[in-house]
């Protein structure tokens, strides 16, 4: 069965079941897989794809809020280490003192704990 294909419109030989099944279905039919791909684009500036992105983006982060912040806290707790990053955000001080600072902390969090109770 001969049809004009919805791309660039040559005539191209289909079997009618083909044709029937595509009629149907509200299908469109190509001549052949390059002009299937470019047929089947939508068509859109980088600009717009841009900002359907930051859309979806968007909405995703409000729909899947508490999913995220659970995945990012437990991120933070597998991979967190309080001596690297006091290491980080005062490099003057040196590790070993860093560390006696925790310890030091450690140390009075215990003891308000147990004048707490
Ligand atoms: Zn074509």
């Amino acid at each position: 069965m001969k049809i004009a294909c919805a791309h660039c419109g040559k005539q191209t030989d289909k079997s009618t079941s083909e044709v029937n099944r595509a009629r149907k279905a509200g299908l469109s039919l190509y001549c052949d897989r390059a002009c299937s791909g470019l047929g089947r684009r939508k068509h859109r500036a980088a600009a717009q794809k841009i900002e359907e992105k930051r859309a979806y983006d968007a909405a995703r982060r409000v729909a899947l809020a508490d999913e995220i912040k659970a995945q990012k806290a437990a991120y933070h707790k597998r991979t967190y280490d309080p001596v690297k990053a006091a290491a980080e955000q005062f490099p003057q001080i040196p590790e070993a003192i860093g560390r006696a600072i925790l310890r030091v902390e450690e140390a009075l969090a215990a003891v308000y704990m147990r004048s707490a109770a």
